[in-house]
């Protein structure tokens, strides 16, 4: 559909992307009073082509870093607070992280350590503990794991950012532009003043890149090195699993990540969804990243390759032995 409203000639701030980044960004600036905000996107939205669309929307809020594990448990009281069609936009099913090793043991025990003295809840589990949790768990290759009762998934992040928008726009801080493509950034005595897009010239003295793995590009434009590469990483659909059947809501068990193997398995209804970082790195290009309206189901969605699956599934069958009759259904790389 054609955007009919007339692109502004001048703005306080313009966002480049309109994914989970550049939404939050719009909210929280509205949060701040910032008016003449403006956000391009070059796909349809809500549902463009950047990453956003296809993840798998969780958080596991403690980290090694207290910057990450402070943002991260920030986005979980944030998102259990935003509701989209009055819905809160984050499930707190908690989640499990295995270790497989006494290595593996030891890092959590840091972990749990990190997140008590952060104010984020969690504890290690025995294997009886968290097969209690999590019954699909095989015992046999575990050491133990850690809870973390606060991890969950953002229902769904398109839906979160969606709600983000909607409150910018309410706050009339924010109008949001699709099909709008920024072609080139503007620097005159190493300042921005502006950028070209495929609707014209917006001019502004601020410009924040949210173009996820677009990035290198939009920096490229500036005159900026970015250096980034975007990489691969294996996400797997289950068809309808029976052990699943009758699920009511799109997550209800507790999410598992298996750090050893490089790994996690979410529901996903009656399906599982498991993403795998198992498998050599794959980077691609951003310059070879094809337009939307050219790619089957989304520029960042890459054909599966399942040769690099073959070990990740058969490592997440010795947690997960269930897994071994799930039916294949989709992938994607
Ligand atoms: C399979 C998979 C699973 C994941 N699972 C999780 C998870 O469980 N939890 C988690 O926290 N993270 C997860 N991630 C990572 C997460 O999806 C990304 O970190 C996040 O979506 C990045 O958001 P973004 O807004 O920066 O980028 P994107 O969503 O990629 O948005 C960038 C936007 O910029 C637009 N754009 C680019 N260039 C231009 C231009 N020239 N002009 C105008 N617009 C432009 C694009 O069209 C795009 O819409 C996962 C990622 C993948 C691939």
């Amino acid at each position: 559909m054609p955007n009919e409203v007339k692109l502004p000639g001048k703005a306080e701030i313009i966002i480049i992307g309109g994914g989970i980044v550049g939404c939050s960004i719009a909210y929280h600036l509205a949060s701040k009073k910032i008016k003449n905000v403006v956000l391009v996107e070059q796909d349809n939205w809500p549902e463009p082509g950047g990453s956003t669309s296809h993840a798998s929307d969780f958080i596991f809020p403690i980290d090694h870093s207290e910057l990450m594990a402070n943002l991260s448990q920030y986005g979980v009281e944030f998102y259990s607070n935003l509701k989209f069609n009055g819905k809160p936009c984050y499930e707190m099913v908690g989640g499990i992280e295995l270790a497989r090793t006494e290595n593996r043991l030891r890092e959590l025990r840091r972990k749990v350590e990190s997140g008590k003295s952060w104010g984020i809840d969690a504890e290690l589990i025995s294997v009886e503990e968290a097969q209690e949790a999590f019954p699909f768990l095989d015992k046999d290759p575990i050491r133990g794991a850690m809870w973390t009762p606060t991890a969950g998934v953002a229902t769904r992040s398109t839906d979160a950012a969606q709600a983000m928008v909607q409150e910018a726009k309410r706050c009339g801080s924010l109008q949001l532009f699709d099909n709008t493509e920024v072609l080139d950034v503007i620097v005159e005595d190493n300042k921005v003043c502006g950028v070209h897009t495929s609707r014209g010239f917006i001019q502004s003295n601020l410009v924040i890149s949210a173009a996820g793995v677009w990035g290198p590009l939009i920096g490229k434009m500036a005159g900026i090195s970015i250096p980034l590469a975007p990489m691969h990483h294996q996400l797997v659909h289950t068809g309808n699993v029976p052990e699943l059947e009758g699920a009511k809501s799109q997550i209800e068990w507790p999410v598992l990540r298996d750090q050893d193997r490089s790994m996690y398995v979410r529901q996903e209804f009656d399906t599982w969804e498991i993403g795998s970082y198992n498998h050599p790195p794959m980077i691609t290009d951003a310059n070879d990243i094809q337009p939307q309206d050219e790619t089957k189901y989304s520029p960042t969605m890459m054909p599966f390759t399942p040769e690099h699956f073959e070990v990740a599934m058969a490592s997440i069958i010795e947690v997960m032995p269930i897994l071994e009759h799930a039916p294949f259904q989709f992938g994607f790389n």
